[in-house]
């Protein structure tokens, strides 16, 4: 590997966060560190300039007037584009992950998305709150998702993305898949800090991002502990 440290960008925190997000970015440094992977983290608003050049970028989850200007501003910018044709990886959240593909709905209107990940969002006839779990695609390797939504919108992937998990609690994407991925774009409605329920899906950022095979396990007692308590509780309603 590189002696160069792993940059990791946090993608507009002014607009994006609005469940915890900056739990991903404590956490992939964290996790690196504890693998003697020197890491950066760049918070980059949004009115700065998107680097380029950055290993991981994170988008986080928010409300419909920031998300359509997220959307606007990371289209008009560019670097994210460019950022993901070098091979960056990316973790995106709920709004951001809805804004990665190629329209969404927001305060009632059709937006173009990013058309990064081949998936497009149209409004629900209900909120999704509450509980989600799935077990996500084998070629993964991963444990079960666990994690918290809510959001308004529903979403249908394109030939070009995966699911990322089959629901077996909760809604996701339309109440059969959430999320969705596609080369190194992985994203989620669990929202907020969704690695730290969810661990395994930040070493896969960072194998992603380092070309590692494997990385050196950590202690996740605590992690393993939650994700079981929560595979074992009732389906919610
Ligand atoms: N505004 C989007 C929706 O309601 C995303 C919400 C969110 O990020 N939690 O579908």
């Amino acid at each position: 590997m590189s002696t160069e440290a792993l940059r990791i960008v946090w993608i507009y925190p002014d607009l994006l966060s609005t469940y915890g997000d900056r739990g991903n970015l404590l956490i992939l440094a964290r996790r690196a560190a504890d693998r003697g992977i020197p890491a950066e983290t760049y918070e980059v608003r949004s009115d700065q300039r998107m680097p380029h050049t950055a290993d991981i970028y994170l988008i986080g989850g928010g409300e419909d007037g920031p998300q359509s200007l997220a959307a606007q501003r990371l289209i008009a910018d560019g670097g994210l584009h460019q950022a993901v044709a070098q091979g960056a990886a990316v973790l995106a959240i709920c709004a951001g992950y809805q804004l990665m593909g190629h329209s969404f709905f927001a305060k009632g209107a059709k937006c173009p998305g990013l058309g990064l990940l081949d998936i497009t969002s149209d409004r629900g006839e209900t909120r999704a709150v509450g509980e989600l779990r799935g077990d996500i695609d084998p070629r993964l390797g991963l444990p079960a998702l666990t994690g918290f939504e809510n959001h308004g919108g529903r979403t249908h992937l394109g030939a070009h993305a995966a699911p990322l998990a089959r629901v077996t609690a909760g809604i996701g994407n339309d109440g059969q898949t959430e999320g969705a991925w596609a080369g190194k774009i992985l994203g989620t409605y669990s929202h907020g800090p969704a690695l730290a329920r969810n661990p395994a899906i930040a070493d896969l950022l960072l194998r992603w991002a380092t070309g590692a095979d494997r990385l050196s396990p950590l202690d996740d007692t605590w992690a393993d502990r939650l994700r079981n308590e929560r595979l074992a509780a009732a389906s919610p309603a």
